[in-house]
């Protein structure tokens, strides 16, 4: 079997590239019957479980997909590694406020928050996603908006809101207004709780193809060029913050298993970044009790293991 680690994609290995695409597709949608679709935003309950993208973009241009990669989905935490990315751009220093260390504790956690002087953990973290939202608010107006305008940019492919995930997370959440009134107490917030919260949901209810998330990523993989929207240093920190603390409590795990910077949200999205070669986004809605794509991961590990990807 063919390594196609770094340096070893060109565009002539395309169809290598798709083969292994299928085999890590076969792979996690055996693993996703393990995982239970999240209930924890009414709107997507419902989703069909049996829905599984992957898309693999690379730094030398090929773009290969397998199974439902044209299918948009609800990003949800993915729009934190992008909206940390937005605001990098208007404010570098923001690593400060938000923090980047890993986690001891789940990703809404209010008894973290309040330990630790309500100072978020790091940009993944709900109490920290918050804080970039917030901040974004100030310097951008719609943080929302930037979001997938950014997103827009990378990817040439839409990425638009849905109104529906938001209302019907804004009607059914009490965490994140919790952890919004804690970093009000302790000054961390610029904006009112229900403007940011605002902006939060509807960053969180934007929707996008596998295809535009692997794309959209791929400038952080991206080392020898100065197209992104970010410069060689921040780009090395935000991989090393997504290592540690991309997967929420299951960070460890990954890098165990996976060996890559990655990013998951509740609507069952999986990214890895493998610096100097390419991204990957896999998408099964059904998530393990960590919040994460069962099967999303278990595409990626596979994938990962036969394209010999890993950062170790
Ligand atoms: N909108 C969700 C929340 O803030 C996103 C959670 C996730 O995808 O991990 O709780």
């Amino acid at each position: 079997m063919d390594v196609l680690g770094i340096g070893a994609i060109d565009g002539h290995r395309e169809p290598a590239l798709r083969e292994l695409a299928d085999r890590a597709l076969e792979k996690g949608r055996s693993a996703a019957a393990r995982g239970r679709v999240s209930q924890q935003i009414p709107a997507l309950g419902s989703v069909d479980p049996s829905l599984f993208g992957i898309a693999v973009a690379t730094v030398d241009g090929a773009v290969v997909t397998a199974g439902d990669s044209t299918v948009p989905f609800s990003l949800q935490s993915l729009t934190k590694l992008f909206s940390l990315c937005a605001l990098l751009r208007h404010e570098p220093t923001a690593w400060e406020q938000v923090g980047w260390g890993p986690s001891e504790a789940g990703f809404g956690s209010v008894a973290e928050l309040e330990q630790h002087q309500g100072r978020p953990r790091n940009p993944f973290v709900n109490a920290g996603a918050l804080v970039v939202t917030d901040r974004l608010v100030h310097h951008a107006s719609d943080a929302a908006e930037s979001v997938g305008r950014l997103m827009q940019e990378l990817s040439g492919e839409e990425v638009a809101g849905d109104p529906r995930v938001a209302a019907s997370e804004a009607a059914s959440d009490h965490r994140n207004r919790a952890i919004a009134h804690v970093l009000t107490e302790h000054g961390r917030l610029l904006n009112s709780v229900d403007d940011v919260l605002d902006h939060y949901f509807r960053q969180c209810s934007l929707t996008a193809t596998t295809t535009a998330v692997a794309r959209s990523a791929l400038f952080l993989a991206d080392r020898s060029s100065h197209r992104g929207p970010l410069d060689t240093a921040t780009i090395r920190r935000v991989n090393a913050v997504l290592l540690t603390a991309g997967m929420y409590g299951a960070a460890g795990d990954i890098a165990y298993r996976v060996g890559l910077p990655a990013k998951s949200g509740i609507g069952g999205g999986v990214l890895a970044v493998m610096p100097g070669v390419g991204a990957i986004c896999a998408y099964s809605p059904p998530l393990d009790v960590t919040g994460n794509s069962v099967g999303g991961i278990a595409a990626i590990e596979e994938f990962a293991r036969l394209a010999g990807w890993s950062v170790f």
